[in-house]
């Protein structure tokens, strides 16, 4: 009950002066000076310890979020898994964490399972995802002794059929492609499809793949993956999406007599950035997708497969946010007003790269009332360098917090060094504590690497 309260504890915050509706989430909070708290922590103290640009994450949140979802993915029926989706956001305590919180892991290269690795994830409970995985890095997921490999075609097949060797075993899913495509608001079923994932489950020739796993020795075929998007905020998608794969695997059984006990449906689970997102809030759709996976295996007179879901965004997006300093404000010639801040886009891509949305406060001033529209931006070289393109703000004054809200996923683990800037240190925080989990770059860090000519 706690859990889903907090899950749902997502206040709409009307200040004293004047209606400037923030969205908070977890345990942020907002202290009587005005201040945004998160953890226990008022944004002033987390400056003045950790500095700025900097990634704080509500570890309470994190945590709140892989229970609600493994507590709700479940049925008395259907066997269900829940797998963290670690391209969203992966440190070696955010592993730890996860290991602890019971979920399995996804990885898709050689560096995301090293990170496993290194934190001890027990690798029977990591898929290794990814359209191209390399000789080495095939070698290095048999060696380790990962979990599942995630085959994605034909010449990933021939290379892990001549990296395995006869004492070895592993478990295999195919990456197929349902010919369904979600976006946040809807889905489009196409019949030709150009996704770069997986092998059509309208062309003939997947269930020769399939044959060609399930007869080798070393390889034991244990079924299907397929992920259809990301920020999908109509949720009868995933049931569309069940009811393709659980007809496909009707189909496959029927004619080959393959046996198939998972169906991984991937992530996509929609959050919210903005007051207009219209996520499934409380994420409903869990129970309701395995209930409908009972209702159609019932009805196609089939077995239910084990049922794995791979959420990234919905365990961490509304748990991070990313603290500036305000340097200043400046009003072009053109009439667009810019707010200054120490960051970029080299720690918040997602703007640049998909013209997201999201909601930006002055941290230290909640309770100040917004007077103007401005454009957020940093101190990359680029005129793509927008963080929030419309923002809501009192004036901010220079030495002002400038905190982001949810960029928990798909930030830290896309930020870059553009322009030789310096990666943000990463902070868990819980219960008034704040913990390092990721060190703040140095200079000698960003040339680390850099052979001299001479
Ligand atoms: C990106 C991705 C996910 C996670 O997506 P979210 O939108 O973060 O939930 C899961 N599975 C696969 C295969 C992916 O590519």
């Amino acid at each position: 009950m706690m859990i889903a309260m907090s899950l749902l504890l997502m206040v709409f915050c009307l200040s004293m002066k004047e209606a400037i509706r923030v969205q908070l989430f977890g345990t942020q909070r907002i202290n009587k000076e005005g201040m945004l708290t998160i953890g226990g922590i008022d944004a002033k103290t987390l400056k003045e310890r950790y500095g700025t640009p900097l990634y704080v994450m509500d570890e309470t949140h994190i945590r709140n979020q892989c229970r609600y979802f493994k507590d709700n993915f479940s049925h008395e029926r259907v066997r269900a898994t829940v797998i963290y989706a670690s391209k969203a956001f992966l440190t070696i305590a955010m592993c730890q964490l996860i290991e602890e919180e019971g979920l399995a892991l996804d990885v898709v290269s050689g560096g995301e399972l090293h990170t496993a690795k290194k934190a001890g994830f027990p690798m029977e409970y990591v898929y290794f995802h990814g359209n191209n995985k390399s000789p080495a890095e095939i070698d290095m997921a048999l060696a380790l002794g990962v979990g599942t490999l995630i085959v994605d075609n034909d010449d990933e097949l021939t290379r892990i059929i001549r990296a395995i060797s006869a004492e070895e075993q592993i478990d295999i899913m195919l990456r197929i492609n349902p010919g369904i495509e979600a976006h946040t608001h809807e889905y489009i079923a196409t019949t030709k499809n150009d996704s770069k994932f997986g092998l059509s489950i309208f062309d003939a020739a997947t269930l020769k793949t399939i044959r060609r796993i399930n007869d080798h020795p070393n390889l034991v075929f244990r079924g299907f993956h397929s992920h259809i998007g990301s920020q999908i905020f109509d949720s009868d998608s995933f049931i569309k999406h069940a009811d393709t794969i659980l007809e496909y695997i009707k189909k496959v059984t029927e004619t080959t007599g393959i046996t198939v006990d998972k169906m991984n449906l991937g992530g996509g689970f929609g959050v919210r950035y903005v007051e207009q997102d219209a996520p499934d809030v409380g994420h409903t759709i869990l129970k309701r997708l395995l209930d409908a996976v009972d209702e159609k295996t019932a009805a196609l007179g089939i077995d239910a497969p084990e049922v794995l879901i791979e959420p990234g965004r919905a365990i961490t997006a509304n748990a991070g946010i990313t603290l500036y300093e305000v340097g200043g404000t400046k009003r072009t010639f053109g009439g667009k007003t810019y707010v200054f801040t120490d960051g970029s886009m080299a720690d918040h891509l997602r703007t640049a790269l998909y013209q997201a949305e999201y909601q930006g406060v002055l941290a230290n001033r909640m309770h100040d009332k917004a007077e103007n529209t401005y454009t957020v931006t940093g101190k990359a070289c680029e005129s793509g360098d927008i963080i929030i393109r419309h923002c809501e703000l009192p004036t901010p004054e220079k030495g002002d917090l400038l905190a982001v809200l949810s960029t928990g996923a798909y930030h830290y683990s896309m930020a870059s060094n553009y322009n030789r800037l310096t990666r943000p240190a990463v902070l868990f925080v819980k219960d008034g504590t704040a913990n390092v989990v990721v060190r703040r770059e140095t200079y000698e860090d960003l040339i680390r690497l850099d052979v001299p000519l001479r």
